[in-house]
């Protein structure tokens, strides 16, 4: 229902958003969102005023990229979605400084696109389910040396070669993985200098059970690369080109 509207003169950006006018909010399922009509709010009407007599297009969001490097469920924050004319691609900053403030949108000539950073293992909930499950429990420095290795292999693992959980991340920029038949054999081989006898057999039954989706499921982190592109525009460049030249003139 959001309507991403690009003032091209300006490279100015506008949201309209149901919320913006709820309650006059009519809707006519018989009409495509062309021809919906909705009553228009000040903000709207600002924006047409402001740019009256310019070139105003909509801009299509495109699916799936939405990033951001807080919780979705985060109020204050700053994140990029990509947008289309059809022709061009454009990436909008959806930000908002403060919880009081309403959102605002920029629209920022170029593209992103995400940086692997980091991968860890789930230390905190590996440690937890160990108390839970294993019993007889295994003593503290037993943990911490089942910890020790998982994170070693963890880091040596190319992502490239990982199967990608789709599970639902409260962090856009978390990512699981599943760990892959050869880490989790090697795994298990080295659990074999820790852990001897019913233990041992323990610990391989506990890989076996939360290799596939749980607790010892990978985390990668990635991170926002933005490219900013300086867009030449004609009227810039003809318009100060003569100008910078008089300057020079002037000097002399
Ligand atoms: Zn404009």
């Amino acid at each position: 229902m959001n309507q991403l509207i690009r003032c091209k003169n300006c490279d100015e950006i506008f949201m309209k958003t149901p919320f913006d006018h709820c309650p006059e909010y009519k809707f006519d399922p018989g009409r495509s969102l062309e021809n919906f009509r909705s009553i228009e709010t000040d903000d709207y009407r600002d924006f047409l005023t402001q740019h009256q007599g310019h070139q105003l297009e909509n801009l299509n969001i495109i699916e799936d990229s939405f990033v951001s490097k807080k919780a979705y469920s985060e109020p204050v924050k700053a994140s990029f979605f990509k947008a289309t004319n059809g022709k061009e691609k454009f990436v909008i900053k959806k930000f908002r400084e403060k919880i009081d403030e309403p959102l605002k949108y920029l629209l920022i000539p170029g593209d992103y696109s995400l940086k692997y950073s980091a991968i860890e293992i789930q230390s905190e909930e590996i440690s937890k389910q160990l108390k839970r499950e294993l019993n007889p429990s295994l003593s503290q420095n037993k943990i911490d040396a089942f910890l020790k290795l998982y994170r070693a292999i963890a880091e040596d693992i190319d992502i490239k070669d990982l199967e990608r959980i789709p599970e639902e991340s409260h962090y856009p920029l978390e990512i699981y993985y599943r760990l892959d038949d050869i880490h989790s054999m090697f795994l298990l081989r080295n659990c074999r200098n820790i852990f001897k006898g019913q233990e041992y057999s323990a610990i391989e039954e506990f890989i076996q059970r939360h290799k596939d989706d749980g607790v010892l499921l990978l985390k990668a982190t990635y991170k926002i690369k933005l490219t900013e592109i300086a867009k030449p525009r004609k009227k810039a460049i003809t318009a100060s080109f003569p100008l910078k030249k008089e300057k020079i003139a002037a000097k002399k």
